[in-house]
């Protein structure tokens, strides 16, 4: 039994809900059919959800929103019309997205999810519309019917371990249950979703919830390539990777699926692969709870950006209890999260995304640091990336970070930094912002070419 979900540019038009169904069609062990809001048909078009945000702010300002509902139903209709659906359904959905503008506007925290979930629960609609005119046997499932109960968190709602239960009961049905992704409902009945890009969340939810032999995550990529395409030419797709390297690459840059739909599939044990609508045949990447043995020692090389490392010295500053534990308590008071730290013997920098730190809270660690901890020296450097080179094999693999440096080093590209944990999984090395590219290209022929 197979839980399947597909991404908003799988479902942004007729054309594109016509490859889903043949999907769907191919195999009947697909029971579970988890939807997204329509995507962008083209790199210009608009998300109906990024709709939905301008509808609402229109809505809650008092300033005029037809033009947004419109807009929002004249793209269902022309998938509605393509696919020659009966009216009624193009009537049902017209009416949930005009409703929304009838939503108290005080006091109602989950107003603005309310509004965003209207994306995908309106598609699940017609896509089940969809497949029963084609003659599935197929129906729409409300989350509060599927018994997907989640915290009372808007934007960021987690499921409620106790709703698993309930999801189990899914796999009585007989039909093919379409599922809107991206939000669930709190025990008082409000509507409440995950944060962006979150129907892969759901999926990943029903997936451990009916206990599925496999999520299958449809996006429009052949899998998860093993560097990124924009950087290295037609870099190779994985075939199959393990969640915790999934979970390493995903740290930096590798954004095929959202951070926090790992989870759930994880701990139900549940295998997940990530294929191409429009590319169905090809068997895309597989992530697998434990690593075959064949798997080369490096599975994947990501690069990020935007990293900030806080660098400071003080003579005998290994000799001074506390002094770590100070550092960072400076910086959870200004509510700063650090990402790595490598030390010297009397230096220590902490490696932040650039994104926290603000000039006010830089100045202000500065002036902490000289004063309280009396460091000798402090520097902020900016515009720095992190390379990681990431695979489970590298454990007790002999000369694999030999490999990488000896190509950064080829390429002329000064190390910064380089980290690896006890578990061996990635070795991660900080370089200039301006090195990043060169350097991904570098590791990628040192281990792939
Ligand atoms: N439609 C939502 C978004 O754009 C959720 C999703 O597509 O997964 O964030």
């Amino acid at each position: 039994m197979k839980v399947i979900k597909f991404g908003g540019s799988s479902l942004a038009s007729a054309e594109q809900l016509k490859k889903v169904l043949n999907i769907v069609k191919s195999d009947s062990t697909r029971r579970f059919v988890v939807v997204s809001a329509p995507g962008k048909r083209h790199s210009e078009d608009t998300k109906v959800t990024d709709a939905l945000i301008k509808y609402y702010k229109h809505y809650i300002t008092d300033y005029n929103f037809s033009e947004d509902q419109d807009w929002i139903i004249n793209r269902y209709q022309s998938i509605t019309d393509e696919l020659g659906l009966r009216p009624a359904i193009l009537e049902e959905i017209a009416g949930a997205i005009k409703d929304l503008a009838t939503l108290p506007k005080e006091d109602n925290a989950f107003l603005y999810d309310t509004f965003l979930a209207a994306g995908e629960d309106n598609n699940a609609k017609l896509i089940a519309e969809y497949f029963r005119t084609e003659g599935l046997n197929a129906r729409y499932i409300h989350p509060k019917e599927a018994g997907l109960i989640v915290t009372s968190e808007p934007g960021n709602a987690r499921i409620l371990p106790s709703s698993y239960d309930k999801l189990e009961e899914l796999r009585e049905s007989d039909e093919i249950l379409v599922i809107p992704g991206f939000f669930g409902v709190t025990v008082d009945n409000h509507i409440c979703t995950f944060s962006r890009g979150g129907s892969d969340i759901t999926g990943s939810i029903i997936a451990a919830g009916v206990k599925a032999d496999l999520y299958e995550n449809f996006t429009d990529v052949d899998g998860i390539f093993a560097a990124h395409p924009g950087v290295v030419d037609k870099p190779h797709s994985i075939k199959e990777l393990t969640y915790r390297e999934m979970r390493e690459l995903a740290y930096a840059g590798f954004s095929v699926l959202h951070d926090e739909a790992l989870i759930p599939a994880y701990r139900g044990q549940i295998p997940l692969v990530i294929k191409n609508t429009n590319n169905p045949d090809h068997p895309g990447t597989r992530i697998v709870l434990e690593p075959s043995s064949s798997a080369t020692p490096v599975v994947g090389i990501s690069g990020d950006n935007d990293f900030v490392s806080i660098n400071m010295s003080k003579y005998l500053m290994n000799r001074e209890v506390g002094f770590g534990r100070k550092v960072l308590q400076i910086l959870e008071e200004l509510n700063i999260r650090f990402e790595h730290m490598p030390t010297g013997i009397d230096d220590m920098s902490i490696i932040v995304r650039g994104r926290e730190l603000t000039p006010i809270k830089e100045q202000e660690i500065i002036s902490q640091l000289t004063r309280k901890l009396e460091v000798d020296e402090v520097s902020i450097e900016r515009n720095l990336s992190i390379l990681m080179i990431v695979g489970e094999n590298m454990k007790s693999k002999i000369g694999v970070t030999a490999t990488a440096t000896k190509a950064l080093s080829e390429a002329g590209i000064n190390l910064m930094m380089i980290s690896q944990g006890a578990s061996e999984l990635s070795v991660m090395f900080v370089v200039r912002t301006e090195d990043e590219k060169t350097a991904v290209r570098a590791l990628y022929d040192a281990f792939f070419e």
